[in-house]
């Protein structure tokens, strides 16, 4: 079990404190999978956590060993910040190997020890899988270079620059899970304020439109509450696919948390943004959704969006308020419809 936590002892023990009796009181066995979203409850990092927690808490949802393998896997066990964690350790072992090579070799290393040191400083600031990345790519290079011009040791640092090679490989993977959404395989939060950033940020650039919608399903929890949350896991997945149905492109669908999607829309032509946004309520107004166990129809399952669009020298921030008020007006209209931010009502 690894994960990623640099908090520091003192930081590790308050929270501690906390945990136990807090796990005492609601009776919880004190299992490693347990302490661990306990602990990561109390670090606050993920409000949906938070939120499932506190309803564990407060005694509205059971807590069984199946609920919480559920959110460990969802909350915790982040496969690709273990992954990271691997590879930078290899990116390690092999800074050391090659340094012991070309050490044994008595090779004039000048430039190549040089850079081997600042690759291995480099990896202890690294801070994400992008810097890790370009250390990587760096050491690939370089190995190369150096393999290419020293015959005795050549073989040995073509074996490791084709380890490297693998290393980067899995850093691409990792990365590529890194910024997906593994229940639904949409691009996650991260993905999608990063792209947000960067669109926003080309609008002042160029004359481009950048148009958002915030979609919502109606009445979600009821949904949980009555088929559970294994079913309404499957209706986020079908919402999901349901949304990369109706759009193309550049443009992006994302989960933006809980059972809220976002959509980012490029270029829309006028009007166009609410016809797209129309499309998708209908299309899901009209989906007749069964658990496929028992048959049983889920009954209507529709979505509320808001939408709105960016405007000269928009922040993020400000966008995605105005496309969360229309989100909130669709909502208050009676749901299963579609609002804009400047719609009067
Ligand atoms: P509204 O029409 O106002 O949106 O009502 P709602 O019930 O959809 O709204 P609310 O935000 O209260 O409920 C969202 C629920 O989504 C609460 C939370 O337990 C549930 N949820 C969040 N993430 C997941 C998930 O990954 N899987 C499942 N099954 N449920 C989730
Ligand atoms: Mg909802």
């Amino acid at each position: 079990m690894t994960m990623t936590y640099d908090q520091d002892v003192n930081r590790a023990g308050e929270i501690a404190r906390l945990v136990l009796p807090q796990m005492t009181r609601l009776g919880i066995p004190v299992t490693p999978v347990n302490y661990a979203l306990w602990y990561e409850y109390h670090l606050g990092r993920s409000p949906e956590l938070v939120a499932e927690l506190e309803a564990i808490d407060a005694g509205t949802v059971a807590y069984d060993e199946e609920q919480a393998h559920r959110l460990y896997l969802r909350y915790v066990a982040t496969p690709g910040v273990e992954r990271l964690e691997q590879i930078e350790t290899e990116v390690c072992r092999l800074l050391a190997d090659i340094v012991q090579i070309v050490a044994d070799a008595g090779l004039d290393i000048t430039r190549y020890g040089a850079l081997l040191k600042s690759c291995t400083s480099r990896l202890d600031d690294a801070e994400d899988i992008r810097d890790i990345r370009k250390v990587v790519d760096t050491l690939a290079r370089d190995t190369r270079a150096m393999a290419d011009s020293s015959d005795s040791v050549a073989n040995m640092l073509k074996a490791h620059a084709l380890e490297i090679d693998e290393l980067r490989a899995e850093l691409d993977q990792v990365r590529r899970e890194a910024v997906r959404d593994p229940l639904t395989g949409l691009a996650n939060r991260r993905a999608f304020d990063e792209r947000l950033a960067e669109s926003l940020d080309q609008t002042l650039l160029a004359v481009k439109s950048i148009c958002l919608l915030m979609v919502d399903i109606d009445h979600f929890k009821d949904i949980n509450d009555r088929h559970g949350h294994q079913i309404g896991d499957k209706v986020l997945q079908y919402v999901a696919a349901l949304l990369k149905r109706n759009i193309k492109g550049r443009d992006l669908v994302a989960r933006f948390g809980g059972d809220e999607f976002s959509v980012i829309l490029e270029n829309a032509a006028p009007g166009g943004v609410r016809a797209v946004a129309e499309s998708i309520r209908k299309a899901m107004d009209e989906s007749t959704l069964r658990r496929t166990d028992t048959g049983e129809s889920l009954g209507r399952v529709t979505v509320s969006i808001g939408y709105e669009c960016a405007r000269p020298g928009d922040e993020a921030t400000a966008l995605l308020e105005r496309a969360d008020k229309a989100l909130y007006r669709a909502k208050q209209g009676g749901r299963n419809r579609v609002a804009g931010c400047d719609e009067g009502g």
